[in-house]
Parts: C-alpha cells; structure tokens; sequence
C-alpha cells in the first residue's frame, strides 16, 4: 500500500485487483482510496471509489438483499458518472437499476412463502420482477453476474426462470382450494423451465403436475379427490387379489396394486394416524408401569442382599 503516493494511484490498483478477480483486496484499496480523496476534499471521486468499494463487496455475498440495495443507493448517488468494472463501462443509472433487480430477486427468494396468500403475493413480485428485467436489461449483459460469476446473462435470460418460479407460486397459492388449477400452472412453469434450458427444474415441475394433477377414491370412506401429497395419500397396506378385483369397476383408482398401497383421503389418513399414534402412547404408557414395578422389587431384593450381608460381617 506504501508503494501508491496519489489516491489515483490507489483507485488504479482497485481496478488491476478486480481485473485479477480478487474482490477482497479491491475493496481495500478502493476503501483506502476513498479516504485519501475525502481528505483532499475530492468528494465526487470519493463517492466513486466508495461506490466501487460497496460493489466488489457484494462479491463475499452475493444473494445478500441488503448489501445489493446499498451498493445500488451508493452508485445510484453517482448521477451521471460511468463505471468501469473489469473492462466493461456501464452508466451509474443503469448499474443502480440492475443492482435494484438483483436484490429484488434476493429479498423475494429469501423468503418463504407458507400460507397461500403469501405464496400469491411472492407469484406477483416474481412476475413483476421478471417483466422490469425484460423492460429494463431486455438482450443487455448484467454487469454483476459477469463479474463474479463470468456468466453471460441478458435481462431476457433472467426473466424466464423468474416466470417459472412465479408459475409454481401460483400452483402452490392455489393447491389448497383447486389442485388441478395448480397442475396447470406447474405445466406452464415446465414448459418455461425448458426453455430457460433447465431440464432438472423442468423434471421437478413435471412431477408436481402428475401429482397435483392426479385423483383417486379414499379406500375408507369412497371420497374422490385429486391433489397427491395435499389432500390424498398413500398408505402401506395388505392387498389380495380378490380385494383388488372387487374394486374394479370404478373410474377413480383407490389403491395402488405395483406397489400394495392403498389412498386415502387426508381426513381418513389422519383419523388412522392420530389414532395409531395415542394408542402408542398408551401402550408405553403400560409398560412402563410393568417395568417400573419390576424395578422396585429388584430394589428391594439388593436392598435386602445388603442388609443380610451387614448382619454377617464379624
Ligand atoms: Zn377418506
């Protein structure tokens, strides 16, 4: 560091370090050289290596709402100005803009959605965001995921999977009230997922779909139902063929013969499971009282061993 006389100097070094890929040692320099800037009284370069200084640190973390939004407030301070970033030059406004999305993005998916209002209300900030990047950056390069990442990703490119995610917020705001309303939004989600050129996430729409979408007759009370895993489930049971047999006839199947499992309604499922479950407990609860009854009289005989063995020593 004693090596840069000038605060140019020192910016120049930020700028080599980013170059070479190393985001911490930046920082410094870029912290240091806005510390001599600001003791000159140079406040518009001091602004400019502060803002450099809280870009780069976005580096350690890069899913970090709030270390984005400061870093977009400290360039969006910058006004007309124009950043250098490795060798791209980007206009402050439009830096500030992307890194607003950015964090947008990291505030919506650090959160987790658990009652379906909630799961509507992220589906409506992922659409949102996904139509400011495709306004905003369309077949433009985003600065930051190149940087760190050396990704090239267009506002396109990202406004895809951020449809995606909102179709299967959708889904899951509406598979409590309309299962099959939420397999169709799960479909449209696979579709958009392939697109984006993500199979994995594409495979993990599909499964939803077939879940969500499919129905059956509970095997204990005849309910038909669709939505597997929400208001149906499969329970481990004993089938002979003369049981199967004599369920034919029905649309909806009510057991699955592969694999000797039987669905059924949550209500029924529950019902079983509550009951298995206290009848458990009160079984414990039984022998418990055996064995701490056989413990007391194993206390008793060693209590009565060692009485006997006290009245034989001399
Ligand atoms: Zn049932």
């Amino acid at each position: 560091m004693a090596l840069f006389k000038t605060p140019e100097q020192i910016l120049q070094a930020g700028q080599d370090a980013v170059l070479r890929g190393n985001f911490p040692q930046a920082r410094t320099y870029y912290e240091n050289a806005a510390l001599k800037f600001s003791k000159q009284g140079n406040t518009a370069l001091c602004a400019l290596a502060g803002s450099y200084a809280a870009i780069v640190s976005i580096a350690q973390s890069p899913s970090n709402a709030s270390l984005l939004y400061g870093a977009a407030q400290s360039v969006r301070s910058l006004g007309n100005a124009t950043l250098k970033l490795g060798l791209r030059e980007t206009p402050a406004s439009e830096l500030a803009t992307e890194i607003v999305m950015l964090a947008t993005e990291a505030d919506i998916q650090g959160r987790t959605a658990n009652t379906p209002a909630e799961h509507a209300e992220k589906a409506r900030r992922l659409r949102e965001l996904a139509t400011k990047f495709r306004t905003e950056a369309a077949d433009r390069i985003l600065v930051l995921p190149e940087l760190f990442f050396k990704q090239s990703i267009s506002g396109e490119s990202k406004a895809l999977p951020l449809s995606a995610y909102a179709e299967e917020s959708l889904g899951e705001s509406l598979v409590m009230e309309n299962p099959k309303a939420a397999a169709e939004h799960y479909q449209t989600a696979r579709l958009l997922w392939m697109q984006a050129g993500r199979q994995d996430f594409g495979d993990m729409a599909a499964s939803r779909v077939r879940a969500y979408g499919s129905a059956a007759k509970c095997w204990f009370c005849g309910r038909e139902i669709s939505g597997e895993g929400i208001h149906f489930l499969r329970m481990p049971s004993e089938l002979t063929e003369l049981i199967m047999k004599s369920s034919k006839g029905s649309a909806l199947p009510s057991f699955d013969p592969g694999l000797s499992q039987i669905y059924a309604c949550r209500g029924c499922y529950s019902a079983v499971y509550r009951m298995a479950d206290s009848r458990a407990v009160t079984r414990m609860q039984e022998l418990e009282a055996r064995v701490n009854l056989q413990l007391n009289s194993i206390r008793e005989s060693i209590a009565e061993t060692q009485r006997m063995i006290a009245r034989m020593r001399p």
